[in-house]
């Protein structure tokens, strides 16, 4: 079977070894001239960068870079990429990197043609009405990691550097309208990226699969994305090199974040609060909190989980895919607890009121009370 598509759902995905090659062709097909290359930090100086940067140049498309993004970006990035935007004149961005680049890339094309704030657009009911559509400039989104989905996502995760909170931004033309999906740019990945990340992928169709919300759609796209990640993670983790299986894991990353339109949980809720006031990696946080919460959610979950246990191929129904899952963990080098990644006690209460005011709260199959998540915090710190 060859690995190579073009594919419109959810959006326009170019899938193959190789393809990072047609970034002009994406641009022309855009009709983008000068566009605004965004990453973070640490990919600005690898060799995958300079490749990208010169597929663009030689195209004529010049070689500016906006890359002053950290890991869980804040609006002071945000403010920073505006302004090169800007200065640049450009007129369209390619958004490269994991979850923080593109994210924040996204929010780049669309804050540069609006005049509120940006928490104005948090994903609240139809605040997202607010914007105005016809400036967001257009999004080419190229994924070096495998765990957010971001490149499929109508929304961007942008943390709030004075209230620490992580918000959602949500605007329907912020899902890039085209993906290059390469996945020869994950090959130097370090494996601790690959398993948080991963987890992260694997976690996203798990909570969006328990969701009690009606979306068939997303139930078969998260079985699938789960197996992908089941049959490839460890693969990828022990060989980066393993072309076949990061190609299986940036489809299971992208079938992730096209699943959790349907919703997402308690793992994402306990993590944003700690991602926001403790600056831990978002996959590998969830990744720490999900046995907890497959314990805490089984009375509303076991149904479920049997039969993904028996589409992954996993006997023993509830308790056989309980055991995989921590067994899974802990080939991938996954800490027990948060306080392995810097994570203390001193603000439990604050982490546990934040974390039923997130989002992905209501969500979980059960409701999170401000005890119950202490609970929860307890034992996963
Ligand atoms: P990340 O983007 O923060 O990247 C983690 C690290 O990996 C960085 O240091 C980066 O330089 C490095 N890296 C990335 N690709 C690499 C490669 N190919 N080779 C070597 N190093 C590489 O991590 P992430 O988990 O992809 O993204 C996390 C962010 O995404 C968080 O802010 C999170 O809140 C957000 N998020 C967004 C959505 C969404 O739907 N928009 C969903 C989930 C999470």
């Amino acid at each position: 079977m060859s690995l190579v598509a073009n594919w419109s759902y959810p959006t326009a995905i170019r899938f193959g070894a190789g393809r990072v090659a047609e970034l002009p062709d994406a641009c022309a097909q855009l009709n983008i001239k000068r566009p605004l290359f965004v990453t973070d930090a640490g990919l600005a100086s690898l060799p995958i960068t300079a490749q990208a940067l010169g597929v663009l140049e030689t195209a004529g498309l010049g070689n500016a870079i906006f890359s002053e993004v950290f890991p869980n970006p804040d609006e002071n990035s945000l403010a920073k990429g505006l302004k090169r935007y800007a200065d640049g004149n450009h007129d369209g961005v390619v958004a490269f990197g994991g979850g923080s680049a593109v994210d924040l890339a996204k929010l780049i094309a669309f804050m540069q043609g609006q005049t509120r704030s940006v928490w104005d657009y948090e994903d609240v009911g139809d605040w997202w009405t607010r914007a105005n559509p016809d400036t967001i400039a257009p999004i080419i989104a190229v994924p070096t990691t495998s765990g957010t989905g971001s490149e499929v996502g109508r929304a961007s995760v942008l943390t709030n550097s004075k209230s620490h909170v992580k918000k959602i931004i949500f605007h329907p033309k912020i899902l890039p309208s085209i993906v290059i999906c390469d996945p020869e740019l994950a090959v130097g990945m370090p494996p601790v990226i690959t398993a948080g990340t991963g987890l992260d992928a694997f976690i996203h169709s798990f909570e969006a699969f328990c969701s009690p919300f009606y979306h068939p759609m997303s139930q078969g796209i998260a079985l699938e994305g789960m197996r992908l990640v089941k049959d490839n993670l460890l693969k990828a983790y022990k060989d980066g090199s393993d072309i076949e299986a990061r190609g299986h894991m940036m489809s299971a990353a992208a079938m992730g974040a096209t699943a959790f339109q349907k919703g997402l949980g308690a793992v994402h809720a306990l993590s944003h609060p700690v991602g926001a006031v403790y600056n831990t990696p978002h996959g590998m946080t969830n990744a720490i909190a999900l046995p907890a919460v497959v314990r805490f959610n089984r009375p509303a979950i076991e149904d479920r989980v049997c039969l993904l246990a028996a589409y992954l191929g996993i006997e023993g129904g509830f308790d056989g895919f309980y055991d995989w899952l921590v067994g899974f963990s802990r080939a991938l080098n996954v800490p027990e607890k948060l306080s392995a990644i810097g994570v203390d006690r001193l603000q439990i209460d604050l982490l546990a009121q934040m974390a039923v005011e997130d989002p992905s709260a209501g969500g979980n199959p059960i409701t999170l009370t401000p005890e119950i998540t202490k609970a929860l915090y307890e034992e996963i710190i």
